[in-house]
């Protein structure tokens, strides 16, 4: 166990002037109120404060925050209070500790309601005061360290907290050590079998790689002293956790990995960097696609580098990060280096200063701001873990300005940060000049320009593809304000067929006035989703219009159902995706669907029936449930197909076959079937005699010669009596 000079020392060593009374006296106090407590390893219980503290000097923390680290678990664990620990240490520490103590039990791998008010809990007190989070952090790697002394139920909760929540933490603010270590300890726990052969792997070839360091960081440092530059050169095995997601994200294997060593070189200010940069990339070939820089545009928790691989010596991948003394601390202490650089005075108010100039702690900021804007915890939980887990992308508008984006943000995501609108009517993204899906994934550094158009509306698929929580809110927004428009759509195709069967043209505005208020509706739009979503009948609207409308229906079926009815050819190219029904005659977007029983198919003379609250369903003419709506003429549209040679699409019909009780008489009509390019969707047996059986078999076929053509081939099948189209 650490002595007491020995961790006076420690932060002697960084900072001369240290407050040693404060750090003696949180050392006696802590360890006596600990007194006999022992750990699950059977340690001293004190030897845990000592160790969190010890940890915390290596950040080069301040003596308040070692001290804090000492006392972090006696109001929890002892029968310490604030007001002891305020009149003894100040009230400055007393805060600090007590913030600990609030979230030392606090579940964050719990149900999700609990855990986002558990996460929130956190957060709150981290932005309190920052060094919350830098003891917990502290307090966290210790326990991991130590893990294999809890008992072996619960280490797998442990592990996954930390994995979930504290490693991206210290991430977020730019701890990368701390972080590197949590994942390692988390990744060992949750998958020991990848833990175990990664390992091993990097073990069996240690001493190749050793020897492969050394090469390389003797040819990089003499190239570099040739061009007079200065540089502190280092490579380093990457850490197993890493390594794994790097298979994972690519989906190779271990020996397919070209580089599991990372180098960096390290140099006396930025001018240096880009000289570096320039050494390496006229004597090596680069690998593309490699280069970032993060000096002129920063990590957003601080972090500052060049980034580039080549192909360096004996034809080794070398990636390599370079970067100023200054930024080299910052990678490695984060958050925790903006301290240093402050007056140095003992005080929680000179660190709260110097991290509230950091981009780390101003993310912090906005993440607690947010809690107050999102509607339910869950929401919260959902946009901060987007921001916590993923890396972030950074990419340009046309003209130059950033959007910073959570790694495997989509062009749309994009869209919807650059503004709501942009996002709504986006159907196109050119991605650094070349044409791309909106689906795309960014990647950094892109420079993307969203293409435009009024009529579009988001489709609510993109609310599973987007990662940005900006971008899924208002998409979802859009698609509920698309459905009552389609609503408004429906009802007004009702209206106008109701009103014009009534010998009258219906308008929107002769609903003004009293007609509004008999249907006790305060404007048009509202009346029109209402007659939509089926609501208010379209003979109720009538009689509002016109009191002494009497409700007698005068005009036949419409023109589309009359045997004889013109089948207009269809013209021009159209654009049917495959989601979508190629009709045309329906206007707006109302959705389109088949008949349930029976469908329909190119070449079938369809009409439309309106359904209110639903869309429009089309039937073949020929479809006997069209009975049902021969007593409301004013449902009834009229639509033709509006495909052309090109269409792939295949559509739904239904035929039923009667066959001899045959073995093997299924497997005749689906060989006959499949022979002929149909596609079977389903077969139900819906009768069984004694000598015959009748299946129903729902079909998707190009068009109705296609469907003829089976129906044909399947009655020459012999044991086949019977085969006809439902519907047909
Ligand atoms: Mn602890």
């Amino acid at each position: 166990m650490m002595r007491q000079y020995e961790l006076v020392e420690r932060v002697a060593r960084y900072k001369p002037d240290v407050d040693e009374a404060l750090l003696n006296r949180a050392y006696v106090y802590a360890m006596q109120k600990h007194g006999l407590q022992k750990r699950a390893s059977g340690d001293p219980y004190f030897s845990h404060p000592l160790e969190v503290a010890a940890i915390l000097t290596d950040l080069k923390l301040d003596e308040a925050t070692i001290a804090v680290a000492l006392l972090h678990d006696t109001i929890e664990d002892t029968d310490a209070t604030r007001a002891e620990i305020d009149a003894l240490f100040g009230e400055e520490i007393g805060k600090l500790v007590d913030g600990l103590t609030k979230i030392a039990k606090l579940d964050l791998v719990t149900k999700k309601a609990k855990q986002a008010e558990n996460f929130r809990k956190l957060l709150l007190a981290i932005a309190d005061d920052v060094r919350v989070l830098l003891v917990k952090l502290a307090d966290r790697l210790h326990n991991m360290r130590t893990l294999h002394y809890v008992p072996p139920e619960k280490r797998a909760r442990i592990a996954e907290e930390t994995m979930e929540i504290y490693a991206p933490l210290a991430g977020r603010m730019g701890i990368q050590d701390i972080r590197d270590e949590l994942e390692n300890l988390s990744f060992r726990v949750l998958n020991p079998d990848a833990f175990a052969t990664i390992t091993e792997r990097l073990e069996s070839q240690r001493e190749k790689n050793a020897a492969l360091i050394q090469t390389i960081e003797t040819e990089l440092r003499d190239k570099l002293s040739e061009r007079g530059i200065q540089a502190i050169v280092k490579g380093r095995e990457k850490q197993p956790y890493s390594i794994f997601r790097k298979m994972q994200r690519k989906n190779i294997a271990f020996e397919q990995l070209s580089d599991i060593i990372g180098f960096r070189a390290v140099v006396a200010d930025v001018d240096d960097c880009y000289r570096v940069l320039g050494v390496v990339h006229t004597t090596w070939p680069t690998v593309p696609g490699r280069f970032k820089d993060y000096i002129s545009t920063p990590k957003q928790n601080d972090y500052r580098s060049l980034h580039t691989t080549v192909v360096g010596p004996g034809h080794q991948r070398v990636e390599l990060q370079i970067r100023t003394e200054e930024m080299d601390r910052i990678a490695e202490y984060g958050i925790a280096a903006h301290a240093l650089y402050k007056d140095g005075r003992t005080g929680g108010r000179s660190i709260t200063r110097a991290t509230s100039e950091s981009r780390a702690y101003e993310w912090l900021r906005r993440t607690i701001d947010l809690l107050n804007e999102n509607e339910t915890p869950e929401e919260f939980l959902e946009h901060t873990k987007l921001e916590l887990f993923v890396d972030q992308v950074f990419c340009f508008t046309p003209k130059g300005r950033l959007i910073a984006l959570p790694r495997g943000a989509k062009a749309i995501d994009f869209a919807y940060a650059v503004h709501t609108d942009v996002g709504n009517t986006c159907v196109g993204a050119k991605i650094n000049g070349q044409i791309q899906p909106v689906v795309t994934e960014l990647s950094n550094g892109d420079e993307v320009e969203i293409i435009r158009s009024k009529a579009q509306t988001p489709p609510s698929a993109w609310e599973d593809v987007v990662v940005t929580g900006k971008a899924r809110a208002a998409i979802r927004r859009a698609t509920r304000e698309a459905v009552r428009k389609q609503y408004g759509g429906l009802g007004r195709h009702i209206l106008d067929r109701a009103f014009h069967l009534a010998g009258h043209t219906f308008s929107p505005e002769k609903l003004e006035g009293s007609p509004l208020q008999r249907l006790a509706q305060s404007n048009a739009a509202d009346v029109l989703a209402a007659v939509g979503r089926g609501e208010i009948r379209a003979e109720d609207v009538l009689k509002a219009v016109f009191p002494d409308y009497q409700g007698e229906r005068a005009s036949p079926a419409p023109d589309a159902a009359r045997p004889g009815a013109r089948r207009r050819t269809k013209t021009g190219a159209t654009e049917a995706t495959s989601s979508a029904i190629p009709i045309r005659g329906v206007q707006g977007d109302l959705p389109i669907r088949f008949a349930p029983n029976g469908g329909a198919v190119p070449g079938d003379r369809i009409v439309g029936i309106l359904t209110p609250g639903e869309g429009v369903t089309i039937y073949p003419i020929t479809s006997h449930a069209l009975k049902d709506f021969d007593d409301e003429p004013e449902r009834w549209v009229d639509v033709r197909w509006d495909i052309d040679e090109t269409n792939t699409a295949r559509f739904p019909a239904q035929i039923i076959v009667t066959s001899l009780n045959e073995p093997g008489s299924l497997a005749q009509i689906t060989k006959v079937t499949g022979d002929n390019d149909g596609n079977i969707d389903n077969i139900k047996m819906i009768r069984k005699g004694h000598d015959f059986h009748d299946m129903i078999i729902d079909l998707e076929v190009w068009d109705l010669k296609h469907l003829n053509r089976i129906i044909s081939q399947i009655r020459q099948v012999p044991i086949i009596s019977k085969v006809s189209r439902v519907n047909g």
